[in-house]
């Protein structure tokens, strides 16, 4: 896709409930992530709920990809493959979901923490979801592309924290992956104008060390250079005037995971 393509109201509407299904998906999985169950079987249940309510798993084939979620453990950063992997307390796990329904794409992840974790892992979990927020914050109308990003980096950088450079965030609509590319680095004041009737998806990927990655040979896994912990946070958002407009939430996942 070379140019942003812009959204109605009515559109946007169904961009909303795409999202809003992919945030109940991954409550789902907020269920029952714990020790001992194996990322294919989330990867499984994902695709059960998705279909059962009538959309279609994005990520499935898309590009070849083989399955329904990515599931990026610990030094993981994005694109990670279900396996027979068991869960384990410590691990951190990024899951990423995208769903399809009537025609329009929604996108979002969260990363888990199973069972207790490091305090290292806790605050990188903590600091990229601000991450996030800062991003969003930045998301509106009149501001551009490198607020957004510079946001992000300078909220990961004030805490010591690696940016994934070589993965960005992306514009979504009919397609999942549309102009623009929304980088969580720049410069204040640079990029393309952000304008009503764009929908991005914002998702900072931080590093607990340094900020490199490398590409595995599965052609999809992207892990850190140093084995340090990756998190890993997305909303999909409508640019409005004033404050941007999240059609993703995390609110079922926290409401399953705040659950005594
Ligand atoms: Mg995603
Ligand atoms: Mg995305």
């Amino acid at each position: 896709m070379s140019k942003v393509i812009f959204k109605t109201a009515e559109e946007i509407e169904l961009i909303r409930e795409s999202s809003l299904l992919v945030s109940k998906t991954l409550a789902e999985i907020a269920k029952v992530i714990a020790p001992g169950i194996t990322t294919l079987k989330l990867n499984t249940l994902a695709e059960e709920f998705i279909r059962g309510n009538g959309a279609i798993p994005a990520f499935l084939n898309y590009n070849g990809f083989p399955f329904s979620l990515c599931i990026s453990l610990n030094d993981q950063v994005v694109h990670g493959f279900p396996s027979n992997y068991e869960l384990k307390d410590g691990d951190i796990v990024s899951v990423d979901c995208g769903v399809i329904k009537n025609d329009f794409f929604g996108d979002s992840a969260y990363t888990f923490a199973v069972g207790e974790v490091s305090a290292e892992a806790k605050k990188l979990l903590d600091v990229t979801q601000e991450c996030l927020k800062r991003g969003i914050e930045k998301a509106v109308s009149g501001n551009r592309i490198g607020d957004v990003g510079y946001a992000v980096q300078d909220c990961a950088e004030s805490h010591g924290l690696g940016v994934v450079r070589e993965l960005v965030g992306h514009g979504v609509g009919r397609n999942l992956h549309e102009k623009p590319e929304v980088p969580n680095y720049g410069r204040r004041g640079s990029g393309m104008k952000l304008l009503e009737g764009m929908v991005i998806a914002i998702e900072p990927m931080i590093n607990a060390g340094r900020a490199g990655v490398k590409f595995w040979n599965d052609g999809w896994t992207v892990s850190t250079v140093d084995a340090k912990l990756s998190a890993h946070f997305e909303h999909t958002v409508a640019i409005r005037k004033g404050q941007a407009d999240v059609l993703s939430t995390f609110d079922y996942i926290e409401e399953v995971l705040n659950k005594v």
